[in-house]
């Protein structure tokens, strides 16, 4: 229940008093108004009806007063709130292209109130170049009526030069006879640090992402992005007739290398072997993986057999170089590899991917079995 201010009651009190005293003075005094046995002096009733009157009016006064100040008082809490949360209010007047801006629209640049010319001219100056074209198409869709609010993040030049990622909202909400837009009003949310937190945010998914496709041993391609790559240049295949090849590459004898001279020594040389393989992996489409363990894979994308067997034998000739020491070899005292090739080319179709794959898998084993340290071609 809400109490009357006293100051309306004391408006009031005061309109019954003047409203009698003034209509007494109009009064005729000397006539008398008989009621029945009643005789009643000619100023009663003006003076009853003048109080009566004087006092609505009164309680009129006081109630529009009242509602005045509340307005106000709204109006300064409504500020006082609008200034604390940050938020920068614009309107503008289309006609005359003037616009008052408040003191937080100006804060969010750097500048005081004092500072910024209140036109139209003074936002359009401020706002990036890129950004200004999808600013007016938006601003001119709710001029149009084709959006229900005008809406758009733009960046805007700070006083002391870096830019400013501005939320920007607004709505008309005057229009002239002729439907033009008279009063545009809105606000302006600096959401730079917002930003910010999207921009970390896309960099680390973008390296979660490489990391989840990278070997952590070798730092070559993991069997995630092989699939990847080998559906991609299969696909090339089935449609354009693009020829892939495949290396499936094992080091000979690995496990004894580990018994001789320990693990550490065989992950230093799993490091070498992938150095080789990733630098024979020289076009921009082809890949050297991981494969697991001690085996390897390369993707030689638009590559025949035929020419995956010259870079089998390269690659057989850079490990030699590297001249590794594996005295508990079979094949001789220097680390070596068995390599199975395979492919899609005028020679040899593939019905999937996966066939590809499982082609160098028989080639390798007939190329450990048949020695080691050799290459071997599916179905030669
Ligand atoms: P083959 O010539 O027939 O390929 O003989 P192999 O000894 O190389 O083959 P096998 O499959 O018997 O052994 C593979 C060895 O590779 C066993 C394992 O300890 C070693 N190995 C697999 N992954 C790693 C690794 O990440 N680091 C090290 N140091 N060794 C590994
Ligand atoms: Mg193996
Ligand atoms: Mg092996």
């Amino acid at each position: 229940m809400t109490t009357k201010p006293s100051s309306e009651k004391f408006t009031e009190i005061l309109g019954l008093i003047l409203g009698a005293l003034v209509v007494s003075v109009f009064a005729t005094a000397q006539q008398v108004v008989v009621f029945g046995e009643v005789k009643l002096a000619g100023y009663v009733i003006p003076v009853f009806i003048g109080s009566v009157s004087g006092f609505f009016i009164a309680k009129w006064f006081a109630k529009l007063s009242t509602a005045k100040k509340e307005i106000q008082n709204s109006h300064e809490r409504l500020k006082l709130v609008l200034e604390g949360s940050g938020i920068g209010l614009w309107d503008w007047y289309p006609h005359t292209d003037q616009v008052n801006f408040n003191k937080e629209w100006c804060k969010q640049l750097g500048y005081a109130l004092d500072e910024i010319e209140p036109h139209f001219n003074t936002w359009k100056n401020l706002v990036h170049p890129d950004d200004l074209a999808q600013c007016s198409v938006d601003i001119q869709n709710h001029i149009d009526g084709k959006t229900e609010l005008y809406q758009n993040i733009h960046r805007m030049q700070h006083k002391d030069g870096h830019w400013v990622f501005i939320l920007a909202r607004g709505q008309i909400i005057e229009r002239d006879n002729n439907g033009k837009p008279f009063r545009f009003t809105g606000t302006h949310n600096d959401i730079t640090h917002l930003k910010e937190v999207e921009h970390n945010l896309e960099e680390s998914n973008q390296k979660l992402k490489q990391l989840s496709l990278v070997d952590g041993l070798t730092g070559l391609h993991n069997r995630r992005a092989m699939n990847e790559r080998l559906i991609q240049e299969w696909g090339h295949w089935k449609r354009e007739k693009n020829p892939v090849s495949i290396l499936l590459i094992d080091v000979d004898f690995f496990k004894k290398f580990n018994d001789n001279y320990g693990h550490l020594k065989g992950d230093a040389c799993l490091k070498q072997i992938a150095q080789i393989l990733e630098h024979n992996a020289k076009r921009t489409n082809d890949i050297a993986v991981r494969f697991g363990g001690e085996e390897f894979l390369i993707i030689l994308a638009g590559t025949t057999r035929s020419e995956a067997l010259i870079i089998a034998e390269n690659i057989h000739n850079d490990i030699t170089r590297l001249a590794i020491p594996h005295k508990d070899s079979e094949v001789g005292n220097l680390v070596t590899v068995s390599i199975g090739v395979n492919g899609c080319d005028d020679t040899q179709d593939c019905p999937s991917f996966n066939s590809i794959i499982e082609g160098a898998d028989i080639a390798l084993y007939k190329a450990k079995e048949s020695g080691r340290h050799k290459t071997c071609l599916y179905n030669a």
